[in-house]
Formats: structure tokens, sequence, C-alpha cells
């Protein structure tokens, strides 16, 4: 099984602590593939084909506009666009057609409309996120692996302080394929009591947040609440808020 070379990265997420090691895998991942793109793979003739049709999502085509290469956006997006107008052209043309057919046919005949679909298409793909999905569907293979395979991964799993909702339910769903019976009902076992305590844990430490704005307990100290509202962003919405110097 070749998954066993991405052991490294899955390690130094749960390494790094936080609310959930398979966002800081993502967030990783996500700062390589910005600063993949905008390095020297926008230059590369097979990469901006599959950039022209894909596009961006709205959350990557800001952070890649944040990045100081500008030049960079704007040479992705001028072919981009190019690609777009080409296809319109077609596209309408044959939505012209339809329109005819429709008109002479039925009222209200039910068809797709051939520009939303495309457009639609268009909107909900992005260059990025296909490939940080790609990698961190090994990073999920690798998990499930070592699990079977390497036993100090439970150690791991122990120690940190649960998952956030979505990759908690992602890891339930996939175990279910990946993991025999008896492993699954073990992986069960550790991960759900796990993510109820820190859920709980949670809970707690932004009701603490919260008094912590009553005169009452001014002088009281913040325990370990004075993040409590980032981490607990991240294990709600699985997306990672750096820290605030000043609470
Ligand atoms: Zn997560
Ligand atoms: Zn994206």
């Amino acid at each position: 099984m070749k998954e066993h070379i991405y052991t490294i990265p899955v390690i130094d997420a749960f390494n790094d602590k936080g609310e959930c090691p398979f966002c800081n895998m993502y967030k990783k991942l996500e700062e390589e593939s910005v600063d993949y793109i905008l390095g020297p793979a926008y230059m590369t003739d097979t990469i901006r084909l599959e950039t022209d049709k894909t596009g961006f999502c709205k959350h990557h085509i800001k952070q890649m506009y944040k990045n100081q290469n500008r030049l960079g956006v704007a040479l992705m997006l001028h072919t981009h666009l190019k690609k777009i107008n080409s296809d319109l052209e077609t596209e309408s043309q044959s939505f012209t057609a339809q329109k005819a057919k429709r008109a002479f046919f039925k009222k209200n005949a039910e068809t797709n409309n051939n520009i939303s679909s495309y457009l639609n298409n268009i909107t909900n793909s992005c260059y990025v996120c296909n490939r940080i999905t790609e990698t961190f569907e090994r990073y999920i293979d690798t998990f499930f692996y070592m699990w079977e395979n390497k036993p100090e991964i439970k150690d791991y799993i122990k120690n940190s302080k649960g998952f956030c909702l979505e990759h908690f339910s992602l890891l339930l769903e996939k175990g279910e394929k990946e993991l025999s019976k008896s492993n699954y009902t073990e992986f069960c076992g550790i991960i759900l009591p796990l993510e109820k305590e820190n859920l709980k844990r949670l809970e707690d430490e932004i009701e603490w947040f919260i008094n912590k704005f009553d005169y009452k307990y001014k002088d009281e100290p913040w325990k370990t609440s004075k993040d409590a509202l980032p981490r607990a962003i991240e294990k709600i919405i699985s997306t990672i808020i750096e820290e605030e110097e000043n609470v």
C-alpha cells in the first residue's frame, strides 16, 4: 500500500494540536496549493488549460488576490475569461436555437437552459479546491491505513482534542467503508466519547468566555477561554481563524 508515504503529514497535523488535525491538514494543503498556483505553476500550459476550464471558488480567488503576485492572478484570469467568452458564444447560439424550438412547441416546457448549466458548472468548480481534495483523500486513506497498521496513531488520537464536526462525520462515514467490522467498532468506541467530551469542553469554555463579559467575573482568570471563540468556530465550521493577540 503506497499510502504510507503520507504518514508524515498526518502525524504532523496531530502534533500541531488545535481543535481538529484534519483542519490542520486541510489548511496546510490550502496554503501549499495557493503558493503553488501563484508560483511557476500558472506559467505551465497544462495547468493553465485546467484553470481556464475550472476557474476558482470565491474563497480561493480572495486568497490569491491577497497574495503579492497580482500579475500571476491577472494572467490566469485573462485566459480564463477568454475561455468563458468563447464558450459563451457557442452556448448562446444553442440557447437561441433551443428557445425558438420551445416557443414553437410548448409554452412552459421543462428544459434546463444550457447557459445557466454551463455557468453553474464554472462557478462551482475551483482548481485549488480540486487539488486540495485529491491529496486530502489520500490523507484520509493513510489515516485508516495507520489505524490498522501503526498502533501509535491511537495515542495521537486519544491525546487530541477530537475533530471538527465535518471531519468527525467524515471519519465515521469513511471508517465504516475502510475498516473491518471489529476495527470500526473499536474506532467508534474511541472517537465518539472523545468527540462528545471535547464538544462539552468547548461549550464550557464558551460559557466562561461569556461570563468574562459580566462585571462579576471581571477579575477572574480567563482560564482556557481567551481564544475559545475562534476554536469554537473551527469546531463548528471547519475553518481555522488565526488567534487574536488581545481579547
Ligand atoms: Zn476539521
Ligand atoms: Zn476553491
